[in-house]
């Protein structure tokens, strides 16, 4: 079947915008056409995006499915004063208390908002101790099969909770990474470590010894400064060696936040083509510090973006990342249009081809057919140089609408509406599996 997407404002996700038809053959886009040059073929089917803005579905390169429920949650006694103690305090206490329902509708509830910012592909980050062998299944499938998106899964490796809980941990990033192919390849995997802070020698010397040549791993990397403090105090050595000498530093590894590598530690990140992932919400939310990213841009260092489980909206990272860079260096022009589309625009689209192994990211012949219809009509005109603004300062800061969805083809969302999932069913079903796990939270335990 040969679809048309018609009269729309392309924006290739590079330098191009163009008024015209995006035409997909199956899977991927076939090409791209002015307006007047359609040909008349029989079995097309169109879809009318006259007044809407298409552009490459968004990728999400580091996300957290499993913290969706914890939306509105008091959690007893939280008063933290430092990073490590909203670790304890929160998210230790939460993914503790997930069962297999509730991490199922957390992954459904966050592929659902992904949907609807936009986002086709979502690199998530999973932990739920209590139920780790399979979890990784509940999360692909609510991503995959229920809602239609792109997902590579990852487990949180984590001594936390003791060595048995390690060893499964392990077993389940080993399963996942073994799992057959999607044939459209919407699903992939990455070996997930917590942070150098909860893994012992052991544990990354087995994590080492189970990791594929061709993969690599994807862990928090000095999110706060404990991850770097207690690295010095029982090994010696910076977070950066530590991962190195285990030779998990790959071009391949995603190693999300980097915030207080010193300049040594990113020169060796730099050296071992390694990706960062900068997530500037979720850092201002937990008050880490501030990303060096004129730092790692200057080294050459790929920096992807992600949302850290807060949120969705890739859009709203992005024009955050920009003011956190300008608010910092006291320098309006910090953080420029094009560092900032690199990292979202470039960077997550090479990150995540290199996980499935397609070309995504683009609207252009035989790139993946994920693309998602804004509904944004701009006040200014919408060309090459402007588009940028019109995203972060028209869409990001208003009200983003994503009309149409498609990811490999396939509608995930038409008209506002989605065509994979019953919604307000499955909001339903998670509301009912948070005040479960809310309690569960508050007793302290997973049952
Ligand atoms: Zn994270």
């Amino acid at each position: 079947m040969r679809r048309i997407v018609a009269n729309a404002v392309i924006w290739d996700g590079a330098n191009e915008v163009r008024h015209g038809d995006i035409v997909v053959e199956g899977d991927r886009i076939a090409a791209v056409t002015d307006l007047g040059q359609r040909s008349s073929e029989p079995r097309t089917e169109f879809l009318d995006a006259r007044g809407k803005l298409a552009i490459p579905g968004l990728i999400n390169a580091h996300g957290h499915a499993y913290s969706s429920l914890a939306r509105g949650m008091v959690v007893p006694g939280y008063a933290p004063t430092s990073f490590a103690e909203i670790l304890e305090q929160l998210w230790w206490r939460l993914d503790k208390a997930l069962d297999p329902a509730s991490v199922r509708a957390s992954a459904v509830v966050a592929a659902m908002e992904s949907a609807r910012c936009g986002v086709t592909t979502v690199i998530d980050h999973h932990a739920s101790p209590s139920c780790i062998l399979g979890s990784l299944d509940l999360v692909r499938r609510a991503f995959v099969d229920d809602v239609g998106l792109r997902a590579a899964v990852a487990y949180e490796v984590s001594d936390r909770d003791g060595p048995d809980k390690a060893r499964l941990g392990i077993e389940e990033n080993v399963r996942a990474l073994a799992e057959p192919p999607d044939p459209l390849h919407r699903s992939a995997a990455y070996f997930g470590l917590h942070a150098a802070f909860t893994l012992s020698d052991e544990t990354l010397a087995a994590a080492a010894d189970r990791l594929p040549d061709s993969s690599g791993v994807h862990i928090h990397v000095a999110e706060g400064p404990e991850d770097e403090a207690l690295s010095l105090a029982h090994h010696g050595i910076r977070v950066v060696e530590r991962l190195d000498r285990f030779g998990l530093l790959r071009p391949t590894s995603l190693l999300a936040h980097g915030l207080h590598l010193d300049e040594v530690e990113k020169d060796r990140v730099a050296e071992r083509e390694a990706v960062v992932i900068h997530n500037p919400r979720s850092n201002m939310n937990n008050a880490v510090g501030a990303f060096d990213l004129a730092g790692y841009l200057r080294r050459h260092v790929s920096v992807g973006l992600g949302t850290d489980g807060l949120g969705t909206n890739l859009l709203a990272e992005l024009f955050t990342a920009g003011l956190l860079q300008k608010h910092l260096q006291r320098d309006p022009l910090a953080a420029g249009f094009d560092d900032l589309r690199r990292l979202l625009f470039d960077n997550n689209p090479e990150i995540a081809m290199r996980a499935f192994g397609l070309r995504l990211g683009r609207i252009a012949p035989g790139y993946a057919a994920d693309i998602a219809l804004l509904d944004y009509d701009g006040p200014t005109p919408i060309e090459a140089g402007t588009v940028l603004g019109h995203l972060l300062f028209g869409v990001a800061v208003g009200a983003l609408r994503v009309s149409d969805l498609l990811v490999a083809g396939r509608t995930v969302l038409r008209s506002g509406a989605f065509v994979t999932v019953d919604e307000a069913r499955e909001l339903a079903c998670a509301r009912e599996q948070a005040t479960a796990l809310w309690k569960r939270v508050e007793r302290g335990g997973a049952r």
